[in-house]
């Protein structure tokens, strides 16, 4: 998911900038989109089911456009246990004796489950499936605190990996589980208001300008009186999520201070390095193998082509909810060019989740006539389930959790395959630690319980 969040000391178009801050984090999340504004009075969401431009047409955003607006989120959803449902999207609200509360939330709570069955052992009522309304009903619950104080409880309660944006009528929090696995950053725009931004794109698109990141474990928040800290967690290892860097992320992005185009550009290097093969052309797939096929080709002198075409109108295939539909969507999506014909192909992808579209695009370089196909994936072979937030799919449909590397080859009709190591991924993107409990297993911000990880895997 994808959130954002403004707040600004004087009225402003406040929907209007969130509309175009949730625009530029569209590839975070592509199910559902929602804006919620402030005037100090009045407090308007609109949400739904779709891409940013589909739910917002003018007349919808109309809706939340109020004359003296000051404080905004939003949130891009890509659902991640399927639950693709309408009263999941986000911001979600709650009338508390505080006010009228928003969040959004990008991530998951690890022990969500146990304190939404414990509050509703109290009595307290749950309007969505979302772990989200967990964190929200904390706060809610502890508002007759001061809200910086309720949150900041919270943020002890609540484990996993998660970045949020909360909201009453006259303030903007953002803050981030004490690793840091998710992303969130802070801008500010010449006219003074405050900008949280899942990723600095956003920031860029309101007219701000990079302030810094938040830090694993610290609670920001933006009102009238300028913007404030609190270091609610510490001494927690950051484990940034190396997701981001590999797939997630935008490329002209950064993330925790290390650019997101440059580190693909050195996981390819590090591959061609780590598993060179004599080769015509490098193709990527497009556009997640990019980043990875030009350092592949930078490091090993064959030239990179342009082997494969990407409809540019065509989403993020794995947004599809069902096997089929995914399916369908690489046809739709990619197709070959003339400049794989007799040739032999290194063909390069961010990464292998269930193997599906990998075999379908091998296939079609063969039928378009190349003569070899040697496949390089720039992450290691995903093993386990994310528990923060990245859709990898749930373990059984993990193609590398029960298949060997030269299985899996054989399954996508290779001639060779190999995938980059974690040691290589590591100094790939150089950044501090790194979560990469999709590839190792060691999961730096705690799992579910036992049996709700066996529901997940
Ligand atoms: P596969 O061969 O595993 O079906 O698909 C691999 C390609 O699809 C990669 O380009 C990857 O970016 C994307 N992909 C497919 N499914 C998922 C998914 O569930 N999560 C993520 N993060 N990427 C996926
Ligand atoms: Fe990112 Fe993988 Fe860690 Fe999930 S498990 S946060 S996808 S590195
Ligand atoms: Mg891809």
């Amino acid at each position: 998911c994808g959130v954002f969040g403004i707040y600004s000391p004087q009225p402003a178009d406040i929907a209007w900038l969130t509309y175009l801050g949730l625009f530029s984090l569209q590839h975070r999340g592509q199910e559902a989109a929602g804006i919620c504004v402030s005037d100090g009075e009045s407090f308007l969401v609109e949400k739904d089911l779709g891409l940013v431009s589909q739910v917002f047409d003018e007349t919808r955003l109309d809706k939340v456009r109020l004359g003296g607006a000051r404080v905004g989120i939003g949130h891009v959803r890509y659902s991640t246990t399927g639950s693709n449902l309408r009263f999941n999207s986000q911001p979600l609200t709650v009338r508390t004796n505080k006010g009228i509360l928003g969040l959004a939330h990008n991530g998951n709570f690890v022990n969500a489950r146990e304190m939404r069955q414990e509050m509703l052992d109290d009595g307290v009522i749950f309007q969505t499936t979302n772990d989200s309304e967990v964190m929200l009903n904390r706060v809610a619950r502890l508002a007759r605190l001061d809200l910086i104080d309720a949150t900041a409880r919270a943020m002890r309660e609540l484990q996993g990996g998660y970045a949020v944006v909360l909201m009453s009528r006259t303030q903007l929090l953002g803050f981030r589980d004490p690793n840091g696995v998710r992303p969130l950053c802070i801008g500010q725009r010449d006219d003074g208001a405050w900008v949280f931004a899942s990723e600095p794109c956003a920031l860029f698109a309101v007219g701000a300008k990079f302030v810094r990141d938040v830090q694993g474990g610290e609670l920001v928040w933006a009102d009238r009186t300028g913007l404030h800290s609190l270091q609610v967690l510490e001494g927690h290892k950051p484990t940034p999520c190396a997701f981001e860097w590999i797939y997630f992320a935008r490329a002209d992005s950064q993330v925790d201070g290390t650019d997101v185009h440059e580190s693909r550009i050195r996981m390819g290097e590090q591959l061609a390095r780590e598993y060179p093969v004599e080769a015509d052309i490098v193709v990527p797939v497009p556009d997640s193998g990019i980043g990875a096929a030009i350092g592949y080709s930078r490091e090993s002198g064959i030239p990179f082509d342009y082997g494969l075409y990407k409809n540019p109108y065509a989403g993020r295939t794995f947004i599809a909810p069902t096997q089929e539909a995914r399916e369908l969507k690489v046809k739709l999506k990619l197709s070959p060019t003339s400049a794989v014909r007799g040739k032999r192909v290194v063909l390069v992808d961010d990464s292998i989740v269930r193997g599906t579209t990998s075999r379908q695009i091998v296939n079609l370089l063969r039928e378009a006539g190349a003569t070899e196909v040697h496949f390089r994936v720039s992450s290691p072979p995903i093993q386990h389930p994310c528990f923060y937030g990245i859709d990898t799919a749930a373990r059984k449909e993990l193609v590398a959790s029960t298949h060997s590397v030269e299985e899996i080859r054989s399954l996508i009709g290779a001639d060779t395959l190999s995938f980059i190591s974690e040691v290589g991924l590591r100094r790939a993107i150089a950044g501090p630690g790194l979560c990469i409990a999709c590839f190792n297993g060691e999961y730096p911000a705690g799992v579910p319980l036992e049996n709700d990880v066996n529901k997940l895997a």
